[in-house]
């Protein structure tokens, strides 16, 4: 690849691939290095290649790429936008499905993700992208993961035309509020983007029903996170509507960074690291564990979580006396409410208490989280005295180590 890629795309691709690093919608993460690589290009800078996880779970590897960050719009939060002093480049619908063709036949990527600023016009900008995902999967048989941005917009049509070879679309909110949007992504409308996603759900679930390829992994969206002023519970707000009414299968978190040249009307700093964390945390929650966005918020304060813990912890801390809970009897919604015990081991704790009663141990062989689960749940030979009622509960359950923050418990 090294020999084959000209020097020309290869400039392209340094910005390009470095433009769309600010795209949660795909979890991201330098390449690790690979030996025999490409000089500079998916190796130690790891230009492009990221990490995110598929459907049913599976790590892939994608590249990660615009189109073009060329942009007629002026999104105050975006390093794209017009007004940017930035370096632009713009690849052709052949460049990207040869660097894609290129890249998978090597394994370095198993999937594109392809983004883009919008260029002469939504449509044009949709075509084109559309014609990528097209071209590798008509022209090139290409098997691997493809993961579009779409452009709210853009005609229907094309819309649609690109479901039928993407694996999942998605239609970026970037801002709760139509207020937000308004002040800091002028052209952009909450209700044409609202719109296309509810476009996007009922073709979805028609292509479903009458068993045909279409976005097959679904759509999902990314919001950007502590570049206006709403809140963590108004945000969780906005995911809980958007997963009811639009059947989306992820709503990605994006800390709003500094970029070089921010716009003035965005706040200095950006906002603590861990605020993007926590609500990928209750947006779990949400999802998995049966909670509220009310509940989650009142783990915190005044709407915003709290940043030293995670939120059902933060609940529970609030909640005590809905517990300790039983583990040999206790309902699946109750124990999924124990701090520390994950969905996983919950599943795992019910299915060994039908034959016989658990003791502490049982738990600590089922659950790696009994350390903070402990004052929260009784067992065969454990019944915590009073300890939810100890004033240094939270300091006794948060290790004092730093740890791995854990999505699932
Ligand atoms: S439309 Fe997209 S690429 Fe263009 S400025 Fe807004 S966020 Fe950035």
């Amino acid at each position: 690849m090294g020999a084959t890629l000209d020097e020309k795309l290869k400039a392209k691709l340094r910005i390009l691939a470095d433009a769309a690093k600010y795209d949660a919608s795909c979890a991201s993460s330098g390449a690790p290095k690979r030996s025999g690589g490409m000089t500079g290009l998916g190796s130690t800078t790891g230009a492009g290649i990221c990490h995110a996880y598929t459907p049913d779970g599976r790590c892939v590897s994608l590249l990660k790429i615009l189109l073009t960050n060329y942009c007629l719009f002026d999104c105050a939060y975006c390093v794209n936008r017009r007004s940017s002093n930035v370096r632009r480049a713009r690849f052709t619908v052949d460049e990207v499905v040869k660097l894609t063709i290129e890249f998978y036949k090597r394994n370095y990527i198993e999937g594109l993700f392809l983004s883009s600023g919008i260029i002469r016009s939504p449509d044009h900008t949709m075509e084109e992208m559309m014609r990528v995902a097209k071209a590798l999967r008509r022209d090139h048989g290409f098997a691997g993961y493809i993961h579009l941005k779409t452009i709210p917009e853009a005609s229907p049509w094309l819309i649609e035309q690109a479901g039928l070879w993407a694996d999942r679309l998605s239609i970026n909110l970037e801002l709760p509020s139509q207020r937000s949007l308004k002040r800091l992504a002028p052209e952009k409308d909450g209700t044409t983007i609202r719109t296309a996603m509810g476009q996007m759900r009922e073709r979805i679930a028609e292509a479903r029903e009458e068993k045909r390829r279409f976005s097959p992994a679904g759509q999902s969206t990314q919001v950007i996170v502590g570049a206006d002023d709403t809140t963590d519970e108004a945000v969780l707000q906005s995911s809980a509507g958007l997963y009811e009414r639009y059947d989306l299968k992820r709503v990605y978190y994006s800390a709003f960074s500094p970029i070089p040249e921010p716009s003035r009307v965005l706040p200095v700093k950006p906002p603590p690291m861990q605020r993007e964390s926590r609500l990928y945390q209750a947006d779990w929650l949400l999802r998995h564990y049966g909670f509220t966005v009310a509940e989650i918020a009142a783990g915190g304060e005044g709407g915003m979580l709290d940043l030293g813990i995670d939120p059902k912890l933060a609940w529970a801390l609030k909640n005590r006396d809905r517990f300790p809970v039983d583990v040999n009897t206790g309902e699946r919604e109750l124990l999924l409410r124990v701090p520390g015990l994950g969905a996983r081991a919950v599943d795992r704790i019910i299915q060994a208490r039908r034959h016989r009663r658990l003791r502490l141990e049982d738990v600590a062989r089922l659950s790696s989280g009994l350390r903070r689960a402990r004052p929260f749940l009784i067992a065969a030979d454990h019944r915590p005295v009073r300890l939810t009622d100890r004033l240094d509960l939270r300091r006794l359950v948060t290790s004092p180590v730093p740890q791995q923050m854990s999505l699932f418990a």
